[in-house]
């Protein structure tokens, strides 16, 4: 069985994640170091003391559970480590998770520039 390994359930990892889940012959296994999806636009309510951290998150574990695919699982670790020869992902606990294919969406973090005084 074809194995698919997703590194990060943001948006990325989660518009792939499914369209994976269409085909039940894969085995997929998303990880995310956090146990939950931010709903990055909704958190300016947040905030303002509009909404709470639950109208914020969507918890990952009960997302894939919906998604009903016998071979989807999630690991809430880190990834820390990807040997692309040996095509495995290492994470913060020491395993390793092989992959036929890997969907790298950890996100991205702002480069402030230093020439560029006070923009952070
Ligand atoms: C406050 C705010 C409001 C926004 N509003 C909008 C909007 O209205 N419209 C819009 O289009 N865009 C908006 N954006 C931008 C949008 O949220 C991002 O473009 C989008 O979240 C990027 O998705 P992504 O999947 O690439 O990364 P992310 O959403 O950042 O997801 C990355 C995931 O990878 C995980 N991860 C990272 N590193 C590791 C690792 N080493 N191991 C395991 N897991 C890891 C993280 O925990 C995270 O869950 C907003 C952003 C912010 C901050």
């Amino acid at each position: 069985m074809i194995k698919v390994v997703i590194l990060g359930g943001g948006y990325g990892g989660i518009y792939a994640l499914r369209q994976l889940v269409k085909n039940h012959n894969i085995k997929i296994t998303l990880v995310d170091k956090n146990t939950f999806h931010n709903l990055q636009p909704e958190v300016y309510d947040l905030i303002a003391n509009k909404s709470n951290i639950a109208d914020v998150t969507i918890d990952l574990t009960t997302l894939c559970y919906g998604l009903k695919h016998d071979y989807l699982e999630f690991k809430n670790t880190r990834a820390e480590d990807i040997h692309f020869d040996k095509q495995t992902v290492y994470t913060s606990e020491k395993e390793s998770i092989a992959y036929d294919y890997l969907i790298i969406a950890t996100g991205s973090r702002t480069r402030f520039p230093k020439n560029l005084k006070n923009l952070k």
